[in-house]
């Protein structure tokens, strides 16, 4: 089955219940949120009532709810020394977060060395890791999807063997997976045209059951740029026919697919028009246009 959603806001007045009713306006059965601002630490406690809600109205919409995706806020950076106690406590309570909303599934990217050098950035990450892991061991059921990274700057992740590295070292391993991200996948340096070869390589090396999310982004840049620009469905560089085949390879069936596009002209977002666009499986080069128009 098809799963496919976009980001989609959360705002504490209407938290779970607000996401949930954005998704549904794009047509999508599932969807990816930030739980508060991902650039700062402010944030309002979870309404239990306002997320019974929302798994009411789920149900009411065939949503599968373990489907749906939190994605940590980007200030956490389990590599910066300095950083270091800060992120352990932030990912800890945003894992608390997590389990209180009941999602299975938490992206993180895995951070950047800042200078520290690769190796040095994985041990910190996996020490972090284990930290966090082990602070909420008793009540967690949430699965820590590490993202695979463009390699911009010092981001460490755009090497599937650091990923790879970074998982052997974590203790609990029922608790962690992946996320690709085809846009960081094609920055990085992976041929993603010929996704069979690419996700050969992949179960060879980590495994295709630790894939719990797929970001289908396009890309502005070309391919190995570590660049890490979204662009619209199939009006970048990776195009349609290789994200649709990635969308419906049948190796990633039930794995959700989130669109993480750009707003168009930063005002209109583009979610409904890139769904109909997935599921009728044909592009529509008028789509940027289109959007403009109909809003
Ligand atoms: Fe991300
Ligand atoms: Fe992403
Ligand atoms: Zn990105």
């Amino acid at each position: 089955m098809l799963i496919i959603g976009s980001h989609v806001g959360f705002n504490k007045k209407t938290q779970l219940l607000g996401s949930l009713k954005e998704a549904l306006s794009y047509g999508a059965n599932t969807f990816m949120f930030y739980t508060g601002a991902p650039q700062n630490t402010a944030r309002s406690p979870i309404e239990d009532g306002l997320t019974l809600e929302a798994l009411s109205l789920m149900k009411e919409n065939n949503i599968d709810y373990s489907k749906v995706i939190v994605h940590a806020p980007y200030i956490i950076n389990l590599c910066n020394e300095e950083k270091f106690e800060f992120s352990v406590n932030f990912l800890t309570e945003e894992l608390n977060r997590c389990n209180q909303l009941g999602v299975k599934y938490l992206v993180l990217h895995p951070g950047s060395h800042v200078g520290l050098g690769t190796e040095k950035g994985i041990e910190n990450i996996a020490k972090g890791l284990n930290m966090v892991l082990t602070n909420v061991k008793d009540t967690n059921n949430v699965i820590i999807l590490l993202e695979t990274m463009a390699g911009k700057g010092t981001e460490i992740g755009s090497k599937l063997e650091e990923i790879k590295t970074i998982i052997e070292k974590i203790e609990d391993k029922d608790h962690i997976g992946v996320c690709l991200d085809t846009c960081h996948l094609s920055d990085g340096g992976y041929d993603i045209i010929k996704f069979d070869n690419f996700l050969d390589n992949f179960d060879e090396m980590i495994g295709l059951n630790k894939i719990g999310c797929i970001h289908i982004n396009d890309s502005k840049n070309i391919k190995e740029s570590h660049k890490d620009r979204h662009e619209n469905f199939g009006f970048g560089n990776i195009g349609f026919d290789p994200l649709i085949n990635i969308i419906y390879n049948s190796r990633l069936e039930n794995i959700p697919k989130i669109l993480e596009t750009p707003y168009v002209d930063k005002e209109y977002a583009p979610y409904k028009y890139e769904i109909e666009m997935i599921k009728n499986k044909k592009f529509d080069p008028n789509l940027i246009e289109k959007i403009k128009k109909q809003n």
